[in-house]
C-alpha cells in the first residue's frame, strides 16, 4: 500500500498505458465489448478535458498577459513563440520529407484505381477568414480555438490598455482562471483511468489487421517523429533552454502518453500545463504560449503531411520535384498551423497540401484507415514542441527581463546626483 502511494500522476498515466495495452491486446479482433463498454468511461474524460478547454485557454492566456502588466512585453513574448513555432515546423517537415525520401523505395505500392475521398474546403484564405470570430458565444460554444484565441487576446489587450478602471474585471478573470485551474487538477487526477480506457479500445480496434500494408508507411512517420523530437527538442532545450533533455522529457512524459491516447493537443492541453511548469516554464508565460501552441504549432503533423505526401505519390507513380517539395514544406506548415488540435484533424488539411502540389486527393484513401496510428504520434509530438516553446521562452525571456531591469538600474543611478 506504501508503495502505492509513492507512484507519482506520471507513473500511474504509465500504468494505465501499458494495462491498457494488455487489456486490448486479450480483446483483438473482437473490439464490440471495449468499444461499447470500455471506450465510453474515456470519452466521458476527453468530453471532461474538452468541456475545461475554452475557459481555461481564454481565462489563462487573459491572466497571462495581465501579469505581463504591459502590452510591450505581450509583444516580445508572442514574436518570440511565433518565430520558435514556425522554425521547429520548418524542422519537422523538412526532416519529413528526406525520411520520406529515403524510404520510399521501400514503400508498398498499393492500388489507386478505387481510392475515392471527398476533401472538404480546406484552402488557404478560408482558413485566414475563419480565424476571426464573427460571434463570441458561436466560438466558445463550437470550440474554435483559433476564435478563442483571438478573442482572449484582444480581452488581454484592451485590460491593459484601459489600466485602472478594467482593475475590477481583470480580478474577476484572474479569479476564475485560479477556480477553473482547480477544475482542470481535478479532472488531470483522472486521467490514468482516461488512458486506459482509450488505449484498451484502440489496441482492440486497431490490432495488426489495420497496420496490414502500411506498417512501412506508419513506421517512417515514426522515424521521423522520433528524429525530431530526439534531435531538435533536446537542441533547442539544451541550448535555447539551458535544460537538461532528458529531464525534460520526463517531465513530459505524462502529457505525452495522453497525447498519443486522445490523439487532441487541445484536450491535452491542461495536462501539458502542468508539465511544462513543473520542467521549469513559468506559469505566467505558458499560459499564453501553450494555448497558443496547443491551437496553431503542430510539428507531428507537418512532418505526416510530409512523409504522405511522398507514399501518395510513390502510390501513383509520380516523383515530385525539388520544388514541389518546396511546396509541400510552405504549405504543411501553414496547414499544419490551420489543423483543429482535436482527433483526425491533420487527414482533413492533407487534402490541401496535396492540392497544392496537383498530387491526387483521392490519394487519402489510401493511408486513411491507419489514420489513428499515425495521428497517436503526430499528436504526442505535437505537444511536446509546445512544452519545449514554453521552457526555452522562458529562459529567454527571463534573460531580456533581466537585460532591461539592470539597463533602467543602471539609468536610475546615473540619473541620481552623486553626493
Ligand atoms: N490530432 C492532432 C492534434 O490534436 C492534429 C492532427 O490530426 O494532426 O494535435
Amino acid at each position: 500500500m506504501q508503495s502505492l502511494k509513492k507512484i507519482n500522476l506520471a507513473g500511474w498515466i504509465l500504468i494505465g498505458l501499458v494495462l491498457g495495452i494488455l487489456v486490448g491486446l486479450c480483446f483483438l479482433g473482437n473490439p464490440d465489448f471495449t468499444t461499447k463498454y470500455i471506450k465510453p468511461f474515456g470519452t466521458i474524460f476527453v468530453n471532461l478535458l474538452k468541456f475545461i478547454v475554452v475557459p481555461i485557454v481564454l481565462l489563462s492566456l487573459v491572466s497571462g498577459m495581465i501579469s505581463m502588466k504591459d502590452l510591450k512585453t505581450v509583444g516580445a513574448l508572442g514574436w518570440k513563440t511565433i518565430v520558435y513555432y514556425l522554425g521547429t515546423t520548418l524542422i519537422a517537415i523538412t526532416i519529413g520529407l528526406i525520411v520520406g525520401n529515403v524510404a520510399k523505395g521501400w514503400f508498398p505500392q498499393l492500388n489507386t484505381s478505387d481510392a475515392v475521398y471527398e476533401a472538404k474546403s480546406s484552402n488557404f484564405m478560408d482558413t485566414l477568414v475563419n480565424i476571426f470570430p464573427s460571434n463570441m458565444w458561436s466560438a466558445f460554444t463550437s470550440g474554435a480555438m483559433l476564435q478563442v484565441i483571438v478573442i482572449a487576446l484582444l480581452i488581454g489587450a484592451a485590460i491593459l490598455v484601459v489600466g485602472k478602471k478594467a482593475e475590477p474585471f481583470a480580478q474577476v478573470m484572474e479569479s476564475a482562471n485560479a477556480v477553473f485551474g482547480k477544475i482542470m487538477m481535478f479532472i488531470i487526477y483522472c486521467s490514468p483511468i482516461g488512458v486506459f480506457c482509450l488505449m484498451v479500445n484502440t489496441v482492440a480496434v486497431n490490432g495488426p489487421q489495420v497496420i496490414g500494408s502500411l506498417g512501412l508507411v506508419i513506421l517512417v512517420a515514426y522515424v521521423a517523429y522520433l528524429l525530431h523530437m530526439f534531435i531538435t527538442y533536446s537542441i533547442t532545450v539544451k541550448t535555447l533552454g539551458g535544460m537538461n533533455p532528458i529531464q525534460f522529457f520526463k517531465e513530459m512524459m505524462p502529457a505525452f502518453i495522453f497525447a498519443f491516447t486522445s490523439t487532441s493537443s487541445v484536450a491535452t492541453l491542461p495536462l501539458t500545463t502542468e508539465c511544462a511548469n513543473k520542467a521549469g516554464a513559468n506559469p505566467e508565460y505558458s499560459s499564453f504560449i501553450l494555448p497558443l501552441g496547443a491551437t496553431i504549432n503542430m510539428d507531428g503533423t507537418a512532418i505526416y503531411m510530409g512523409v504522405a505526401s511522398i507514399f501518395i505519390a510513390s502510390c501513383f507513380g509520380i516523383d515530385l520535384t525539388l520544388g514541389q517539395m518546396i511546396t509541400i514544406a510552405a504549405t504543411a506548415t501553414i496547414a499544419s498551423i490551420g489543423t483543429a488540435g482535436v482527433s483526425g484533424a491533420g487527414v482533413i488539411m492533407l487534402a490541401m497540401v496535396l492540392e497544392a502540389v496537383g498530387l491526387p486527393v483521392e490519394g487519402i484513401a489510401l493511408i486513411l484507415g491507419a489514420d489513428k496510428l499515425f495521428d497517436m504520434g503526430r499528436t504526442a509530438l505535437n505537444i511536446l514542441g509546445d512544452g519545449s516553446c514554453a521552457v526555452v521562452l522562458t529562459r529567454l525571456q527571463g534573460k531580456a527581463e533581466e537585460r532591461k531591469a539592470a539597463k533602467l538600474a543602471a539609468k536610475a543611478a546615473a540619473e541620481t546626483p552623486a553626493e
